[in-house]
């Protein structure tokens, strides 16, 4: 079996690749994996750099935008599992156009590519933030899509592309939605990395408005776990919450970080809240428990792990922050 995977350089993306290579999915032991990755800020070579030299791993520099490209990467791929996009929520607010081009258009792209190609399966990587914000209970995915942010309004036109393709050319495309994701290798510019790597080098965090925004948070390996079940068990043309994380709000994190590192509150700055900053997200988790899900890193473990990943790799991340905008 050969698998595309779109965005494979990124936090998410490379740990799906990284257990796939190692055998991490039982059935996949012999897949073949292509990444094709435009390597923006986002993308890092290194993430990838435990399979750098595995047999079964080949590395694609190129766009979804790119329809000549992936006329000639996608055919001969029995599967491709998407997890190229622009990510960054507050880089959406002062700059959708990228969003657009690579959430929207990359898709379909990818689609088009996909069906000309006959490619049989397309696992597309979406997001809770395409609901919007829910003041109480949890989302289901039949739930109307709400986004509020250039970020998540492109990824529900990616969501609503693949329905399209699904119920239009019969294309089997399935599409999950994730919640809040941490882990290892993922870029200091989101909230959990940033303030790690702040508080290990004695700087202030900066948490948004009172502090009270709620989201739930899984662990990167448990998403991917989600992401490969969709993809063996999953129907076509369906989508699939994957939640199962813990609910905090931002100040409970944050509490969580500064007792992980060892310092308190006088580290943190209250800065002005984020434009268009949903309360809280929380998604039904039933329709993927049905078919065998269930998170197995719990958030104390998870964190505490991630903190010493972060202590124990600062050759990773020390290019990085230089990288980072400040608004
Ligand atoms: P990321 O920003 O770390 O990685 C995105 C990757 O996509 C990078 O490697 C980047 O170079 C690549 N990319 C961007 N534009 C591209 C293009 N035009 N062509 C080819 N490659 C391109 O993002 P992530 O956090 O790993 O998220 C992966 C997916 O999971 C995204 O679709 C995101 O919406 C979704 N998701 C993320 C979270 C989270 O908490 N991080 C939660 C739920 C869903």
């Amino acid at each position: 079996m050969r698998i595309l995977i779109p965005g494979g350089a990124g936090f998410i993306g490379s740990c799906y690749v990284r257990a796939l290579l190692s055998g991490g999915y039982a059935g996949y032991e012999d897949v073949q994996v292509t990444v094709l990755d435009k390597l923006t800020y986002a993308g890092n070579p290194a993430n990838l750099d435990p399979v750098a030299r595995h047999p079964r791993y080949a590395f694609v520099h190129g766009d979804i935008t790119d329809g000549e490209l992936l006329a000639d990467v996608v055919p001969g791929h029995d599967v491709i599992v998407n997890f190229a996009a622009e990510t960054h929520v507050d880089r959406s607010i002062t700059g959708p156009g990228d969003f657009v081009l690579t959430n929207v258009y990359g898709t379909q792209r990818l689609l088009q590519a996909a069906l000309e190609a006959e490619v049989p399966t397309v696992v597309q990587v979406s997001t809770d933030e395409v609901y919007g914000s829910i003041d109480a209970g949890s989302w289901t995915e039949t739930e109307p899509l709400l986004p509020n942010s250039p970020y998540s309004a492109a990824k529900a036109g990616s969501d609503l592309l693949c329905r399209a393709y699904h119920q239009t050319y019969g294309l089997d495309v399935r599409v999950t939605r994730c919640t809040n994701n941490y882990g290892p290798y993922q870029y200091p510019e989101k909230v959990i990395p940033l303030f790690i790597t702040n508080l290990i080098d004695g700087l202030p965090v900066p948490l948004y408005g009172d502090g009270g925004n709620v989201r739930e948070w899984l662990h990167v390996e448990d998403h991917c776990r989600g992401v490969q079940l969709v993809l063996d068990k999953g129907s076509a043309g369906e989508v699939y919450n994957i939640g199962g994380g813990l609910d905090l709000t931002n100040r409970e994190l944050t509490q969580a970080l500064l007792d992980a590192l060892g310092v308190g509150w006088e580290m943190v700055v209250q800065v002005e809240d984020r434009l268009g900053h949903d309360r809280r997200y929380s998604v039904d988790s039933g329709k993927i428990q049905a078919l065998g899900y269930e998170p197995r890193i719990g958030f104390d473990e998870g964190l505490a792990q991630v903190v010493r990943w972060y202590q124990e790799n600062q050759s990773w991340w020390r290019p990085l922050k230089g990288t980072i905008p400040t608004n």
